[in-house]
């Protein structure tokens, strides 16, 4: 692997103590063999190394690969493939209305899109599907590997409560017999337990090993109302043995939190730190509806939450906590769930819309500063995907997952010289301004060109397939849905939802 110095107007080379970003002016980094060697100034670095390659300018910003910390990794959106956006409960069964798209093709439109937004790593969240489960998730990791990003892969797994918060006989006894039979068989087609922690073994095996340095292979337990509390725990056990992470969804709506007292007379965190789920390896997506207890819990327990603003507005689901969050020491990464605001993966979008969405009205409220949501989507992300030895900065012996960020339409046609350039990135910044991408050492985007994804031919091959007619199993689920959809709605109608007043609630109840 060629040895490259990489130049920049700024160079950010880290959050600091309180929060601080470390910037060196006319700096430059030198890595060989996808090692970070040296960070410092251009003249010095340049001075002391000679490098086969030389990116960058004084036009460029420089800063370590960002961290997308919660992402199903699918291209082409739910929208254009026909499920509307919804309220999560009713979106979930939305799902079922998509037109199928090639699990591979969709995985590396995906991943293209990743990395023009400047994201090198991701905390692939794999749902489980049902049925083909081994063939969509070998699919996905090598379009991990042939796209060349670094990935946290979940795993994923679920074995109860297939369509609402409620046993699925209990449910499948509301609807009329015909409808029920045809639900019933839904509800069995997903992977069972002794083949989920047979293929986790097999994965771990494979990719664990010095051999695979970019991907990691973590627990995917869906969430605690699609988990029972014997699978949780076998889980938890098994990440231990593995010495591996744990990543799941959690308290994404109300109905997650009123469910989980109907269930346990409790919330959800107190439930799982009771039966010794918790800990620094865990990480939850969302956690819109926590106490102010449970807050206390994730930061005993150093469990991390992976925050998902576009998502949790598009799915009618709220606004997580996170200023408290982080006030009480909790790690909170940021994360697109494969559905952002503008629907197109722009992870530094995602940093504006989360710095615009946690500040509440009034002077001098708490919210994030620039150097706290730099961090969320860098060392917090770090941690939360097990690569924190690896990323997360500019450091002599840190990984070489660095982006270039062009300043020249951010700039344009003045930059007052006091304002701190991670203020423009932030309020500026779009995918389109993401130059360069470099992961583990090696350019995976170029001048906006991809070298490994010919997108081109993906886009081509998915808008062929998307248009085949859809097959009579696909029929039958969309029919099924479709039919599905009152029933879960008339499910969840009486749920004794908090009172807003006078207007809209998000996160109190
Ligand atoms: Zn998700």
């Amino acid at each position: 692997m060629p040895s490259t110095l990489i130049k920049g107007k700024y160079v950010l080379c880290k959050v600091g103590s309180q929060d601080k970003v470390e910037v060196i002016t006319d700096g430059a980094v030198f890595q060989k063999d996808g090692e970070i060697i040296d960070v410092g100034k251009y003249d010095t670095i340049k001075a002391c190394y000679a490098a086969d390659e030389e990116i960058g300018s004084d036009q460029h910003m420089v800063l370590p690969g960002l961290v997308n910390a919660h992402q199903h990794t699918r291209g082409v959106s739910h929208l254009l493939r026909g499920a509307s956006d919804d309220s999560l409960e009713l979106w979930l069964i939305r799902l079922l209305e998509q037109k199928p798209v090639d699990p591979y093709l969709d995985n590396m439109y995906s991943i293209a899109r990743l990395i023009e937004s400047g994201v090198t790593t991701v905390m692939h969240s794999h749902f489980p599907t049902s049925p083909h489960y081994e063939e969509g998730v070998m699919s996905a990791l090598k379009a991990f590997q042939d796209g060349g990003i670094r990935v946290a892969f979940a795993l994923g797994i679920r074995n109860q409560n297939h369509l609402v918060y409620e046993d699925d006989q209990k449910f499948l006894n509301l609807l009329p017999p015909s409808l029920a039979t045809r639900a019933r068989q839904y509800c069995a087609d997903w992977v069972s337990e002794e083949e989920y922690f047979a293929l986790f073994a097999r994965l771990h095996k494979e990719y664990e090993t010095n051999t695979s340095p970019t991907v990691r292979i973590l627990h995917g337990p869906a969430a605690p109302q699609w988990c029972s509390d014997e699978l949780l725990i076998r889980v938890k056990r098994s990440a231990d043995e593995y010495q591996t992470g744990i990543h799941a969804h959690m308290l994404e709506t109300i109905y997650q939190k009123l469910y989980a007292f109907k269930r346990f007379g409790k919330t959800f965190v107190e439930h799982l730190n009771d039966i010794g789920f918790l800990g620094p390896g865990v990480s939850f997506a969302h956690c819109i509806w926590v106490t102010e207890s449970d807050i206390e819990l994730l930061a005993e327990s150093g469990a991390s939450v992976c925050h998902n603003p576009s998502s949790n507005l598009r799915s009618k689901s709220g606004i997580a906590p996170i200023n408290y969050m982080m006030a009480n020491g909790v790690n909170v990464a940021l994360g697109m769930d494969s559905f952002t605001i503008n629907d197109d993966d722009d992870m530094l979008q995602e940093l504006r819309l989360c710095a615009n969405l946690h500040r509440p009205p009034g002077l001098g409220k708490l919210s994030p500063t620039a150097g706290e949501l730099l961090k969320m989507a860098t060392v917090n992300g770090a941690k939360v995907t097990l690569f924190s030895k690896q990323i997360g900065t500019l450091e002599k012996g840190k990984r070489a997952d660095i982006i270039l960020v062009s300043l020249e339409s951010m700039t344009e046609p003045y930059l007052e010289p006091e304002l701190g350039v991670i203020n423009v990135l932030l309020g500026r910044g779009k995918a389109s301004d993401v130059d360069t991408v470099m992961i583990d050492g090696e350019i995976v985007l170029r001048n906006r060109q991809h070298t490994r994804i010919n997108k081109g031919e993906i886009v081509a091959q998915l808008r062929e397939s998307l248009r085949e007619a859809l097959k009579p199993s696909d029929v039958v689920r969309i029919r099924l849905a479709q039919e599905l959809r009152p029933y879960v709605f008339e499910f969840y109608k009486d749920w004794q939802e908090p009172v807003a007043r006078p207007f809209y609630i998000y996160n109190s109840a």
